[in-house]
């Protein structure tokens, strides 16, 4: 793969109108040459634009919102040890194990990916431009009950959240369910893909 792109010598970023080493860019699995149409920079200066957009502002604020409230809870839950907190355990493991619990997991999940730098996978998806196009919670699950006919937790147990173009974002059109299996079979075949796409190009 770092052959590959070695051999791949410069490419030219329409962001920036430079042409640049191939190592300036990041990896894609959507592209024929294996690569971001735009460089690391131009990339970083997009998701800076985001994060001040209007969009970007409000996706951040509720994030930062949610964050507060977690936070909150933790700090109540922490000073009240015990029974209640137990609780409070057992409680959310079986929210988790509902439609609405796990959406709700899920749909944190992919905002820690995507706005939290602190996060460790943040670099794979908010470093590499991703968005979460969902403006709130509710969205995100009326989407996946009205539109992708999910209604109840059996459907997608067991199953992780994949965006069909691994460049394009957390959004409508472009999210599905799949099994841990499927995520890492679609991950081969895409690379097969672009390797016979390479070779004819
Ligand atoms: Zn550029």
């Amino acid at each position: 793969m770092i052959g590959r792109i070695i051999d791949l010598g410069e490419k030219y970023c329409p962001d920036c109108e430079r042409d640049l080493p191939a190592g300036e860019f990041y990896k894609s699995r959507a592209t024929k040459d294996g690569l971001q149409s735009q460089c690391r920079g131009c990339k970083s200066q997009r998701a800076k634009k985001y994060r001040k957009s209007g969009h970007g502002r409000e996706t951040i604020r509720k994030y930062e919102a949610t964050e507060r409230r977690h936070e909150a809870r933790r700090k109540r839950y922490e000073n009240n040890r015990g029974a209640k907190c137990e609780t409070m355990r057992k409680y959310m493991r079986e929210y988790r194990t509902t439609l609405k619990g796990r959406l709700a997991q899920i749909f944190h999940h992919i905002n820690y990916r995507c706005i939290n730098p602190n996060y460790k996978q943040y670099k794979d998806y908010g470093g590499r431009g991703i968005e979460n196009r969902f403006g709130s919670l509710d969205e995100f699950r009326n989407y996946i009950v009205g539109t992708l006919g999910i209604t109840t937790f059996e459907q997608i147990k067991g199953l992780q959240i994949d965006r069909i173009d691994n460049n394009g974002h957390y959004g409508e059109d472009n999210i599905r369910f799949v099994t841990p299996k499927e995520n890492s079979n679609n991950r081969c075949t895409k690379r097969t893909k672009r390797t016979e796409g390479g070779k004819n190009a």
